[in-house]
This record gives structure tokens, sequence and C-alpha cells, in this order.
């Protein structure tokens, strides 16, 4: 039974997909098309690739499909495809007047759905994903990896993003190594699968204090999985997509190659830049922190290494890091 349910959910999750993409298409789509295209510079063909879509500003395009193509209403309510109106006792579409990213599985079957408003209040929640089901567990899931997986292995890194905009315009640029976790801050889980295809991976969170503490957080996470991260810092201001969109893919490779950072570099630079390193405590509580991260590594050797560069930078003896390296590791436990 459980399989059955499976199978007619993936089935209306595909329907779903299509049919917001073909309403994209459609003269009902005018708006979300000129929006993608022109407002956020995207092709034709990354559109197509990735399959966006468009729900209207309307409260039950995606019932009267539904109904149209025999599809009951309980199989989008499943979904959280449709929300209920409690004093009405009535239904309606979920996603409304946004522009919709299917998010797919690895192996590239939807497994749920993200939207960008095109509404420009404050009040209206920018993006909405589906809700958690056990087909869409967005910790479990890396927007862009079914699209990245194979130049991922190839290329042996990773691009790590924050949002779908971000992995939609480095892929079109022809960076078709970025994958985004969906919304939520990185997740053992996610770290797992991005372990199986390299162990190397980039950071490009927005630069904003917000994306630079998720980095923090996420560097501790990947190098629990044995990956090295590295992360490179856009100008204030920027995202990748932005970055990208303004200065191309060349101009990305090279602020890149000329400005990417080991994450003890970036640790280092972050708590400097809170706070002055010329006061004891500060310096300390950093000191502790890094090597926490470090103590993380489960290979002794690379631990080792990083103790020695951390040493070398910050002016402190190896054999003191050790101590805290030791003390850190069973803290842990
Ligand atoms: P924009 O479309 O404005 O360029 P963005 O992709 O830069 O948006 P951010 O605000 O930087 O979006 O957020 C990054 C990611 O975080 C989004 O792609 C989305 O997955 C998630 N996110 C942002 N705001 C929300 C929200 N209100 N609810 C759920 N997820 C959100
Ligand atoms: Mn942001
Ligand atoms: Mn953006
Ligand atoms: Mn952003």
């Amino acid at each position: 039974i459980q399989n059955e349910e499976n199978e007619s959910q993936t089935g209306t999750l595909r329907w779903a997909a299509r049919t917001f993409h073909n309403t994209l298409e459609s003269p009902k789509g005018v708006q979300g098309l000129s929006y993608l295209t022109e407002a956020r510079g995207l092709s034709r063909a990354i559109i197509q690739q990735f399959g966006i879509g468009y729900a209207p500003d309307q409260w039950d395009n995606l019932i009267n499909e539904a109904k149209q193509a025999s599809i009951p209403l309980a199989n989008l309510t499943e979904l959280g495809l449709t929300t209920h109106h409690k004093e009405r006792g009535s239904w309606y579409d979920t996603f409304r007047n946004r522009v919709i990213f299917p998010i797919f599985s690895i192996g590239g079957q939807v497994a749920g759905f993200g939207g960008r408003t095109l509404d420009s209040d404050p009040r209206t929640p920018k993006y909405l994903n589906s809700p958690e089901n056990p087909l869409f567990e967005k910790s479990k899931l890396l927007y862009g990896l079914h699209a990245a997986k194979d130049e991922i292995r190839r290329s042996e890194s990773a691009l790590l993003v924050e949002g779908y905009m971000d992995v939609l315009a480095l892929h079109q640029a022809g960076i078709t190594t970025a994958v985004a976790s969906c919304g939520t801050s990185l997740t053992r889980y996610q770290a797992k699968i991005l372990q199986r295809y390299t162990n190397r991976v980039l950071f490009v969170y927005d630069a904003d204090p917000a994306g630079k503490k998720s980095m923090m957080a996420g560097i501790d996470t990947l190098v629990t999985e044995g990956i090295t991260p590295f992360v490179l810092e856009l100008p204030s201001g920027d995202d990748p997509d932005s970055f990208v969109q303004r200065a191309g893919k060349e101009e990305f490779l090279r602020y890149s190659e000329k400005n990417k950072q080991s994450f003890i570099d970036f640790q280092i630079r972050f708590f400097t830049q809170s706070g002055n390193f010329a006061q004891t405590d500060v310096k300390a509580k950093a000191i502790r922190a890094i090597t926490h991260t470090i103590a993380l590594i489960p290979d002794r050797i690379r631990q080792e290494l990083y103790l020695q560069e951390l040493s070398e930078k910050l002016g402190i003896s190896f054999s003191s890091l050790k101590e805290l390296l030791v003390i850190e590791s069973t803290m842990r436990r």
C-alpha cells in the first residue's frame, strides 16, 4: 500500500511540475515568463532544463487543472499543493503568483517545489516550499544535484550556494557544479550526499552577515564528513546570482581563483572581523573555536597538519593546540 501511494504521489508531482511549466509557457504565464527572462536574466534553455514553471495569481488554477486531468483533489492535498480554508471549508492553491522551481531527487524525480513570489509586498513570504513529507525532506535534498553530479565528480569539486536563483544563474553561465541546500542550513545528511561525489566543496554564500554565519556553521558540518571546505567571499551585497550575471563566467572564475580561502583562513578572518585580536580573551575564543572545528576532522594526519597551520598563523605553540584538541575531542563525546 505504501508503494502504491508513493507511485501515485510521484505521478502527481510529475504532473504538477509539467502543469506549472506548461502554464509558464501559456498566455497565463506571461508575467512569470517576463519575470524570469527579463527581470532575472534566465534563458529559455535553463528554464527548460530545470523545468521551471509558474502558478498564476489565482486561487484555483491548479485545482481546475487537476479536475480536467481527473486527478483527485486528495492527491494535491497530500502533497501540500492545496491548502484548506478553515472558515469556508474549501480548498485553494498553495502556490499563487509565484515562479515555481521543481526540486529534484538525485535521480531527477520531482520531489517537491519551491516558489518565489512576484509580489513585492514585504508581508508575502519571498519563498515558499512544499511542506515536508516522506518524498520531500528538505534536509536530505540538494537543489541542482541531479544536473551537477557528473561535473562535480569529473572536476572533483562542488560549489555550494544558498538559493535556487544562484544555482540557476551559475549553471546558465556554464558553472555546472553548483548546488544549494533548499533554504535550510546545511545538514549532516546533505554533507554525506556531497561526500559521495567529491571531497572538496567551495562555499559561495551571500555576502552578508547571515551568509558568513551560515558558512561558519557549514564548515563544521562538512569537515565532520571528511570534506575539505573552501570559502569564497563575494563583494559586499552580492550573491552568486547577482555576481555572475553582472561579471560573467570568466570574471567569476578569475575572482574565485584569486579570492578562494582555506576554511582556516576564513575562520581567522571571521573572528578578527568580529573582535580585536589584541585582546587575549577574543583571540583565545577564536583559537578554541577553530581547534574545535579541527577536532571534528575524522583523519588524524589532516588534523595535525591543520593544527600546524593554525599554530603558525596565530602564533601559538603546536603543543598547546594539541592539548586543546584533545580536550575539544573528548568534550564532543
Ligand atoms: P532572490 O530571488 O531575491 O534573488 P535569493 O535566492 O537571493 O532570492 P535569499 O533571500 O538569499 O534568496 O535566500 C536564499 C534561499 O533561502 C532561497 O533560495 C530560499 O531557498 C531560501 N529562502 C529565502 N527566504 C525564504 C523564506 N521566506 N522562506 C523559505 N525559504 C526562504
Ligand atoms: Mn541572503
Ligand atoms: Mn538573489
Ligand atoms: Mn541570495
